[in-house]
This record gives C-alpha cells, sequence and structure tokens, in this order.
C-alpha cells in the first residue's frame, strides 16, 4: 500500500524542510524525514496528532479523489491473447 502523504514538515532533528508527514496503514500521522531518517509516530494521540498538524504544511492543492477521465469513448479494446501472440509471432 503506498503511503499516503498529507503534508510536510521541518524536521525537528535535522532541521530538514521538507520532512514528510503521511498516515500509516490505521490512518494515525507520523512523521518521517528522508533526510536524517527520523520518524514520529502519533498512534492516533490526539494531543500529539494535534501538534503535528499545527507545525504541518498541508499539501495544496487538494488532490482529486479519482483521477480525471475525459468522458467520452471507452478505452479501445485490447487484443485477444492469441492475436498478440500472432502479431508477435510474425516479428
Ligand atoms: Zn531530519
Amino acid at each position: 500500500m503506498p503511503k499516503k502523504l498529507v503534508g510536510h514538515l521541518t524536521c525537528p532533528e535535522c532541521d530538514f524542510a521538507d520532512a514528510e508527514i503521511a498516515e500509516d496503514k490505521n490512518g494515525h500521522l507520523y512523521r518521517y524525514c528522508p533526510d536524517c531518517n527520523a520518524t514520529y509516530f502519533t498512534r492516533g494521540d490526539p494531543k500529539r496528532t494535534a501538534n503535528i498538524k499545527k507545525k504541518m504544511r498541508p499539501l495544496a492543492p487538494a488532490t482529486p479523489a479519482t483521477p480525471t477521465a475525459p468522458a467520452g469513448d471507452p478505452p479501445p479494446k485490447k487484443k485477444g491473447a492469441l492475436e498478440a501472440w500472432y502479431e508477435g509471432a510474425k516479428k
């Protein structure tokens, strides 16, 4: 599962400007610094979550929940396996 990045903050350990704030598999915020590898887990603690949110710079702009695909024709059908095999065999 890819990590869900929600924002950045300055790493309190090494002052790296873009330490990552992401959600763990339980939806709790944690900080990961790619520069010094420091991590900080809130584990859903309300006080720690509030503190990390106070310092966090949220990602902007918010990304749409679903990728915006132009409405219209469905994507062209893929060739059947046998047809694809035949195309490959010709080369
Ligand atoms: Zn750091």
